[in-house]
């Protein structure tokens, strides 16, 4: 007799691997390693889900219309055409189980977010790479990309971990010249945090065609990243086919109130961006003024470029703020072993770090 054995493909999945958040020796540290919310959620939310708390025999309202609605009415967005998931992951992989299968090709470039390729593969489908111009998606090289095979092509913008973003304009080409029967999937967990003004979420777009679909999260801007939570917006024939394939009680009473305090308070989310914005710019001057490569990123983090040389590298960069308490994420496994890729975190934490890269790249001369 032999074991049972999963489906084809399924053990060459490689497990993610999360941001670390401890270093032995260390009983508080700096973490900036997962892009959560410098500030944390709103204190309405926290408010919110503190009085949710009792009845935790029920269930949860398995359609979250209250939630629904208030997206829809902050977004601007019909409610019909919202569908809530554990987390945007949830949605993603709802996607793929709805539109991918064996044999099948999904599209996504070269350093994106690695669920991508995960849940492509944890449908039988084969991830396809396309290459990117300065670490920015390349239209043409997608659609250089598509097969008859293709059914997906997964974007974020903007992107996890490069930062980069791209204009709408290039997002309605790549649509337009895209086939008709293939889901283009705008990931738009970090929409929150983008200034240009040449910037669309997707959202446009997964109203005004049939066969785009916006993603978007609790987990970053909104700071409710435990509580997992995320939406997606699409055309109903979508939204249908995703609302047959998740769990009926996929997203939590304690992730529903809160989800819903934290849009009820703009006003916090208007300030975390202007946080966001500042730190950003600081710490990319900071650093550009220290020498190192640092491209401007249009998301929560920054993502700068160490020489490979030994003793000046990423890796050493890392392993000297890890000496000091601070995580921060390594990207080889995207691609980018010179790369680090630091969060945005609050006024104390972002002192810190500036002032450890500092020392570290004056000791290295870098
Ligand atoms: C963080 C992130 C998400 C969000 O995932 P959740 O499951 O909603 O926490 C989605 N896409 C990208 C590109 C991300 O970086």
């Amino acid at each position: 007799m032999s074991l049972p054995t999963p489906r084809p493909g399924i053990l060459n999945i490689p497990i993610y691997q999360v941001g670390e958040s401890k270093i032995s020796g260390f009983s508080k540290v700096i973490k900036l390693a997962s892009n959560e919310a410098a500030l944390g959620p709103s204190p309405k939310a926290e408010q919110a889900l503190a009085n949710a708390i009792g009845h935790l025999e029920k269930y949860p309202d398995g359609a979250a219309v209250e939630l629904r609605k208030t997206i829809a009415k902050t977004h601007g967005v019909e409610f019909e055409n919202v569908i809530c998931g554990a987390g945007s992951d949830e949605i993603l992989a709802l996607l793929c189980r709805a539109y991918a299968g064996e044999g099948d090709e999904i599209i996504h470039t070269r350093h994106a977010f690695l669920m991508f390729g995960i849940y492509a593969n944890s449908v039988g489908a084969t991830p396809i790479m396309t290459p990117e111009t300065e670490l920015t998606a390349d239209i043409d090289k997608i659609l250089e990309a598509v097969t008859p095979r293709t059914r997906l092509v997964f974007l974020a913008n903007p992107n996890n971990p490069t930062g980069t973003c791209l204009p709408s304009s290039e997002i309605t080409r790549l649509r337009q010249e895209l086939r008709e029967d293939i889901v283009l999937v705008l990931d738009g967990a970090y929409a929150e945090f983008v200034e240009a003004d040449n910037y669309e979420s997707g959202l446009d777009l997964a109203r005004s065609t049939q066969n785009t679909v916006a993603t978007r999260t609790f987990s970053k801007i909104y700071g409710l990243a435990s509580l997992r939570l995320g939406w997606a917006y699409g055309p109903k024939h979508i939204i249908d086919a995703l609302e047959r394939l998740r769990s009926p009680f996929n997203v939590s009473v304690p992730a529903q109130v809160a989800g819903l305090a934290a849009l009820e308070d703009q006003e916090h989310i208007a300030k975390a961006k202007a946080h966001n914005s500042k730190w950003r710019d600081i710490a990319i001057q900071r650093l550009r003024g220290l020498g190192l490569k640092v491209g401007e990123t249009h998301a929560n983090f920054i993502l700068p470029e160490f020489p490979a040389e030994k003793g000046k590298s990423a890796a050493d960069a890392d392993a000297y703020l890890k000496s000091k308490g601070i995580i921060v994420r390594r990207v080889d496994g995207y691609g980018l072993p010179n790369y680090l890729r630091i969060t945005i975190g609050n006024d104390e934490e972002m002192e810190r770090v500036l002032e450890e890269l500092t020392v570290f790249l004056e000791q290295s001369g870098a």
